[in-house]
């Protein structure tokens, strides 16, 4: 069957506002083309991020009525804890309002002038938290993980030879090794169980903790169920339980596989540095048995992750993003590929080669996408990375659009619905003119710069 089911039934809805072409270029102008400025009200098809934008399921929201909001304590956090240790048996679950507040805690304890921490690639947060605490924040994907082009099945790896290299030359320098899985900032693309174990052996031959950014961890786990030797008639569940065997802790944040709109968490078995990490945690997000969160947030995070490891989910979930992404393949649309697990990339560079980069061809893309079709995405490219510290401008390395799908809330029409909005923008993409920037923050400026069109 080629006819995606969405592996559920539709029991609350939320309506989408329609619009037209010419209120949505009145938006565009009162938003100076930022996407970011829009109302989301305004917007028909939300492809801005996956995170915090899933939809809960019933059993979540009957979940919630259950949160128990004691101070300390409470059985929801103890619910919480065992659903963590059910696929991820660290000894110590520290919850955390999201994911950068445990990555704060990490490196506010571990981090320090003169060391280093290596990734396959650090997430945008995990590196400005590592560099906040005067840490060097280092990347070391395999080469073919920068290859936008290149078809392969795990180009989030890590490249072993060169992390080899940099624990010998800088041992004592490296208070942990990261691996984020699956690799967000390189279009989210899986690590190998393989790649896992030799890195952990390689942690293990320099007696250093390994440490997973584990946002996306069950979609990880299905691309190691689909596409490694070994691991087709194991379930998900299983995957990610020998996935986090390898590790020593993990970060997360749960607005991405956890299947809610807020929470994270901190979880090790170092029992000093967990205590450490709980008394940074009292200090910035609050008791140990809620860290920022109520307890019904807990609760439906216990109930996301019993949900986001079942196979018919993550067949949904891996197969819709992959039928945008090769709808769009078909169409002539660059695209980084494979299509990962959360995203679709379209190569706006490629796709505009008549657009100089410092015009942005990235954002003239998401302007066009808006303007013709209300579909919202994100400029990844020379708007976001191109601005120096010293205030000149560089071309970024690439200039991306992201399509990200948010878990469980649109349908193969609406996904229908993108492809042809893109088909139309493709057919005229000459057209497009990129944009000017006519003011900007210091720092950060995709957020809140100002654009007009050329
Ligand atoms: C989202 C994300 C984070 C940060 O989590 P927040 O909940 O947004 O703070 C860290 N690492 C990766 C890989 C992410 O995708």
């Amino acid at each position: 069957m080629k006819t995606i089911i969405e592996p559920f039934r539709i029991k609350s809805v939320e309506p989408i506002t329609m619009t037209t072409q010419t209120q949505r270029e009145q938006f565009l102008v009162q938003a100076n083309y930022n996407l970011f400025s829009l109302k989301s009200d305004d917007v028909i098809i939300d492809l801005l991020t996956d995170s915090g934008t899933s939809a809960m399921s019933s059993r979540q929201w009957a979940g919630m009525q259950m949160g128990d909001e004691s101070y300390a304590g409470s059985p929801s956090f103890y619910r919480f804890e065992a659903a963590v240790k059910e696929l991820a048996p660290f000894k110590h679950i520290i919850p955390t309002h999201q994911g950068r507040a445990a990555e704060k805690i990490l490196f506010s304890i571990i981090g320090g002038a003169g060391k280093i921490i290596p990734n396959n690639t650090h997430f945008d947060t995990t590196r400005a938290n590592i560099e906040a605490n005067q840490t060097q924040a280092i990347d070391l994907v395999t080469s073919e993980g920068l290859d936008p082009q290149l078809v392969l099945p795990f180009k989030g790896d890590m490249d072993l030879v060169r992390l080899r290299e940099l624990l010998q030359s800088r041992c004592d320098d490296i208070p942990i090794v990261m691996l984020t899985i699956t690799n967000n900032s390189g279009g989210g693309q899986p690590v190998s169980m393989a790649n896992i174990r030799a890195v952990k052996a390689l942690c293990k031959e320099f007696d250093k903790p390994l440490f997973l950014d584990a946002c996306r961890f069950a979609e990880n786990a299905y691309f190691i169920k689909l596409r490694e030797a070994g691991y087709r008639d194991k379930t998900p569940k299983e995957i990610v339980q020998e996935i986090f065997s390898y590790a020593d802790g993990m970060t997360m944040s749960g607005k991405k596989d956890a299947l809610v709109n807020m929470g994270g968490w901190l979880a090790l078995n170092d029992d000093d540095l967990a205590m450490k990490a709980r008394n940074v945690l009292i200090l910035t997000e609050g008791f140990v048995t809620y860290g920022g969160l109520s307890g019904r947030d807990l609760e439906a995070m216990a109930i996301g992750l019993e949900e986001v490891v079942e196979q018919d989910y993550l067949h949904y979930r891996i197969t819709s993003t992959a039928y945008l992404g090769n709808a769009l393949n078909k169409l002539g649309i660059p695209i980084v590929k494979p299509v990962g697990g959360h995203a679709v990339y379209i190569d706006a560079r490629a796709m505009l080669p008549h657009i100089d980069p410092l015009h942005y061809p990235g954002q003239a893309l998401a302007i066009e996408m808006y303007r013709i079709g209300g579909i919202r995405a994100c400029e990844i490219g020379t708007v976001m990375f191109g601005l120096q510290p010293d205030g000149t401008e560089q071309a970024a390395a690439m200039d991306l659009v992201r399509l990200a799908i948010p878990r469980r809330v649109y349908t193969q029409s609406h996904m229908d619905y993108c492809i042809e909005c893109l088909a139309e923008v493709y057919a005229n993409k000459h057209s497009l003119k990129g944009v000017n920037i006519d003011w900007q923050p210091p720092a950060l400026r995709h957020f809140t710069a100002k654009f007009s069109l050329r």
